[in-house]
């Protein structure tokens, strides 16, 4: 029998964690449940992935690099990959103002519900959180997140997932004088990080065993958690305009992925699916970081020269979906609470802090919402209506952050792709599967 792609598999396993998750809803006893019973599958699963990216990103990096034997190539592809990333983002933040100043989803919003959600939200301790964590970030000095990059202890900089950028520094820095060294002498430590690279990446196969299975676990999880169905409709509008602007960013990464590589725009999408349906399910890039990878590099076919550079940090500066989120949240939360703010100038600054707060978003979940904070602060919006601001977009908040993590996710591979095809670096595809040699150590 031919085997069920993974991606069908994911996909049955998201269907009927969110059936299992609508039933136990209406169980007294359901939520309560789901939380101690099938949420930790997705947690341990979700750790898992954690647990792989670092020496993932560490390996395939160094091997990347080390592969590279001149230093001026990498220069030019780190060049090239920043570049596009920017440009994309600002794309991303500019589809995200014109949806939102033509469909204008904050005049739909009336008294009552602004009210409502006030009440139910204003006082809410995430939202407390969110707007005290940015308040940390704001405080810092404009170069601060260059410093920030530079760790001063390497294995501090390994122990924490919130510091990739500091392992990717430690890694570019050790690949590139791996590259300068007498070959002889840099043979056996290129060897163990090309070991390391493959047995990883076994790893994410047998990591991937379990996806449908935590899938599920994460999914009737979030249905459980989820908020009170009317306020969600209330709040339809908006969220159908930030849907409808990463919609439009799938279509447009397809379509010119597809003209530039000459493949299929179908056939990508199915190579990264596995990659996306992950970050639909968990709301972070850095975790699926290592499907991502998988996918992008044996599915794809793009070297790993290009996809151990341009993917990692992708993933934590690369955030289209977010920005565009956050231009199309701060714009609505200013047609209700602040129509005065409006102007073409606060637009226009909306652009520079939404890409800047992408760039320096965390890839976790509700990231994103925090610098949304810091956008809103740029423009001047009013301190005191803020938790209100926030209070009217957060019963929306968490599935808008499965789509948007998706979408940075795609963004990411789209770009490794473009990178790889302009650098003469995309290969046909060579998938491996978790049972390759199964049979020999059985
Ligand atoms: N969850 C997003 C990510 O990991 C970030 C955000 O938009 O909140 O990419």
């Amino acid at each position: 029998m031919k085997k069920l792609a993974l991606h069908w598999k994911i996909m049955i396993g998201m269907t009927l964690g969110i059936i299992f998750g609508i039933i136990m809803t209406q169980l007294s006893w359901g939520k309560e449940f789901v939380q101690d019973w099938v949420e930790p599958f997705g947690t341990i699963f979700v750790k898992m992935l954690k647990l792989i990216a670092v020496p993932l990103i560490l390996a395939s990096l160094i091997k990347g690099i080390s592969d590279l034997k001149d230093i001026s190539k990498f220069k030019n592809m780190g060049l090239r990959t920043l570049v596009i990333y920017v440009f994309t983002t600002i794309i991303a933040i500019s589809i995200g103002l014109a949806l939102v100043n033509t469909f204008k989803p904050g005049e739909g919003i009336n008294q009552a519900t602004i009210t409502k959600l006030k009440e139910t939200y204003s006082s809410n301790k995430k939202i407390q959180s969110r707007i005290k964590e940015a308040g940390n970030q704001k405080e810092s000095r404009p170069l601060q997140f260059v410093i920030d990059m530079v760790p001063d202890n390497a294995v501090k900089a390994m122990s924490n997932n919130k510091l990739m950028l500091q392992v990717i520094f430690f890694a570019i820095f050790l690949g590139v004088s791996l590259i300068l060294i007498d070959e002889k002498d840099a043979k056996p430590l290129k060897k163990f990080f090309d070991s390391l690279n493959e047995v990883v990446l076994k790893m994410v196969d047998l990591i991937m065993l379990t996806a449908p299975y935590a899938v599920f676990a994460l999914l009737a999880t979030v249905i459980v958690t989820a908020d009170d169905p009317s306020i969600l409709l209330a709040l339809l509008n908006y969220a159908g305009v930030v849907v409808l602007g990463l919609f439009i960013m799938i279509v447009l990464y397809t379509t010119f992925m597809s003209l530039y590589t000459k493949k299929p725009p179908l056939w990508f999408l199915k190579q990264i699916a596995p990659a996306q349906l992950l970050a639909f399910s968990t709301s972070s890039s850095a975790a699926t970081l290592p499907v991502t990878m998988e996918r992008v590099e044996e599915h794809i076919g793009v070297d790993k020269e290009v996809s151990s550079f341009v993917l990692p940090v992708g993933a934590t500066i690369n955030m289209d979906g977010t920005s565009l989120y956050q231009a199309v949240a701060a714009v609505f939360i200013m047609q209700v609470l602040w129509p005065e703010g409006l102007g073409f100038a606060n637009q226009m600054t909306i652009v520079l802090t939404a890409l800047m707060a992408s760039i320096g978003s965390a890839a976790v979940p509700g990231a994103g919402m925090v610098m949304l904070v810091i956008v809103l602060d740029a423009i001047g919006f009013p301190p005191d209506l803020l938790p209100i601001g926030l209070a009217l977009i957060f019963a929306v908040d968490r599935p808008l952050d499965m789509l948007r993590t998706t979408i940075n996710v795609t963004g990411d591979a789209t770009v490794a792709t473009i990178v790889a095809k302009s650098l003469g670096k995309l290969h046909e595809p060579k998938p491996k599967e978790w049972d390759d040699h199964y049979d020999e150590v059985k």
